[in-house]
């Protein structure tokens, strides 16, 4: 266990005229404000206001009401708004890069994913929306004289609880559908990172989305995160698997629809035939995003024993090159932990793993003359059974490697966890590596690539197995998750019913002949 380092009030670079307004944008300052600190330096960001039960009835009561408009506006409209969003997002990234690392330590390529990922899903629902928004007219159940439309009706508000790893992403990404799906949203990103969910919704209303349509509220999740489901239509929630329990019992007490993005212990697979080099230096991203505080990074990998000593070599050898820093540039290839917490669980893995016999092959120390929370990227080997980091899930730069004998005990392997979130395999044969990736038990498996190639591509969904989740974001499912279908059907001429002065009994003769025919014509 480390000691806790000194936070001091010396200020962060983000200037007061930019945090001041910011913070003012949450529905909050009815319970006392807490102090924000930026990891990497320990520089105070400032005083984030609190919101008491009165903040959150006045959030959902003007949400509400900004709802009820927006559903009228057309998806034309509401599209072009977006677009705008898409606009502003990318031009301003310097300001909201600056917030994302100043809130979270990461360095500047991991803060740009985020960015990069509101640009493409930003993108990808102002396109699809009109279409899968559109409602259809499916068959009636008697041709021509049952008329049926099945109309999209948003929930109404929206809860999107968000953790502090992927502040930008994993507020703004999941807000947006909901908005162009015609809800409000009451959003409540965790406290360490609210200004960047508080920087989108400036940006979402500068763009054109009606004021109060999306809003945030502040406060720690176990304290008012029933109050916010209390309150919701709908919640989707971001965080670890334990706390997804406790939502999904919230949720289902009200018995409102819900979508829980969890924890994983995500495996990258090195196959006899796969291309090394490339393996070794893909896998650092995999494995060393935002310190490994990323729900799709890798913490385990089965490299094939035919190919393991020159994998390990190349890998650790990149691993060791890595630079470590805070700046707020391009210059790092690794930021800090976010918080004392994450420090101390990566400090007890790496302890717990090495008193029961793992060798530590890179890295596997803090820092503390960088930065507060840095830890160097961690790589082992000889983990077994009965370590924490065997099974647990780190969420942070750590990862272990395994040499298997085959494709048949890689696999075997990688699946022995109860999580189900993200995989990786490397192999030159793209055929066998979709065969192997078919038999991963996870939500996505990228060939040849960490997480980026499934996670990027937001027309397919992404989400967990197991305990890593239920529901889906992205994809034609990220929005329709956002909606009720109410199906309307007119019935034309005749009832469904016997005609006048028709038995029962002939009745049903008719219908069955009718059936016959409709199975012989394919009819649905
Ligand atoms: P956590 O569950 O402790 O906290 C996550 C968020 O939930 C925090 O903001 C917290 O304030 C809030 N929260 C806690 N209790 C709550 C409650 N009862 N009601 C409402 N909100 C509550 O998790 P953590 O360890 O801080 O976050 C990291 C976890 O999140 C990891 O397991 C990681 O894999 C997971 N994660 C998953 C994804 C994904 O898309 N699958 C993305 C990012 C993070």
């Amino acid at each position: 266990m480390t000691t806790a380092p000194e936070l001091t009030a010396e200020p962060t670079a983000l200037p007061t005229t930019l945090v001041r307004p910011l913070f003012e944008r949450a529905v909050a300052g009815g319970a006392p404000s807490v102090a924000i600190y930026a990891p990497a330096t320990g520089h105070k960001i400032g005083d984030l206001p609190q919101s008491s039960i009165a903040d959150i009835d006045r959030a959902f009561a003007v949400a509400r009401h900004a709802q009820r408009d927006w559903a009228k506006v057309p998806v034309a409209e509401r599209v072009a708004i977006l677009r705008k969003f898409h606009d502003i997002v990318l031009a301003e990234q310097d300001t909201i890069l600056d917030i994302v690392q100043t809130e979270t330590g990461k360095s500047r390529p991991h803060a740009f994913d985020e960015v990069a990922d509101v640009a493409i899903n930003s993108r990808y629902y102002a396109a699809v929306a009109p279409k899968l928004l559109a409602g259809r007219k499916p068959r009636g159940v008697l041709p021509v004289l049952t008329q049926v439309e099945v109309v999209n009706r948003p929930k109404g508000v929206v809860a999107v609880i968000s953790p502090w790893n992927y502040p930008l992403a994993l507020s703004a990404s999941d807000a947006l559908p909901a908005l162009i799906a015609g809800n409000a949203v009451v959003a409540r990103p965790d406290n360490q990172t609210a200004l960047s969910a508080l920087w989108a919704i400036d940006a979402a209303e500068r763009a054109g989305f009606p004021r109060g349509l999306w809003q945030a509220v502040l406060g720690r999740g176990r304290e008012i995160g029933g109050d916010v489901i209390t309150r919701a239509d709908y919640v989707d929630y971001t965080g670890s698997s334990a706390t997804g329990r406790t939502i999904a019992q919230q949720a289902g007490e009200r018995l409102i629809g819900y979508s829980l993005e969890l924890g994983g212990k995500n495996p990258l697979l090195v196959l006899s035939d796969a291309d090394v080099s490339k393996a070794a230096k893909v896998a650092v991203r995999a494995c060393f995003s935002s310190a490994g505080q990323l729900c799709e990074s890798m913490e385990r990998i089965y490299v094939h024993e035919a190919v393991y000593d020159r994998f390990t070599a190349e890998f650790v050898g990149h691993v060791k090159n890595m630079s470590l820093g805070g700046e707020l540039d391009y210059s790092r290839d690794m930021g800090s932990l976010t918080f004392q917490r994450q420090l101390d669980t990566v400090t007890e893995h790496v302890e717990d793993a090495v008193a029961k016999g793992a060798t530590v092959l890179a890295g596997g120390r803090a820092r503390p003359d960088l930065g507060p929370y840095f830890y160097e990227p961690t790589v082992l080997a000889g983990v077994r059974e009965g370590m924490t980091v065997y099974r647990e899930e780190t969420f942070g730069p750590v990862v272990s490697l395994y040499k298997v004998a085959s494709d048949e005990e890689a696999v075997e392997q990688a699946n022995d966890t109860a999580y189900g979130l993200n995989a990786s395999v490397f192999t030159k044969d793209l055929a066998r590596g979709r065969e192997i990736a078919a038999r991963v038990n996870a939500g996505s498996v990228n060939v040849n690539d960490g997480f980026a190639a499934a996670w990027g591509s937001a027309d397919a969904p992404s989400g967990g197995l197991g305990i890593s989740g239920q529901g889906r974001r992205h994809g034609p499912e990220g929005l329709l998750k956002y909606i009720d279908t109410q199906t309307i059907a007119v019935q034309r001429v005749l009832p469904i019913a016997p005609l006048p002065g028709m038995s029962e009994q002939v009745w049903a003769k008719t219908m069955t002949l009718v059936f016959g025919v409709m199975k012989t014509l394919r009819q649905k």
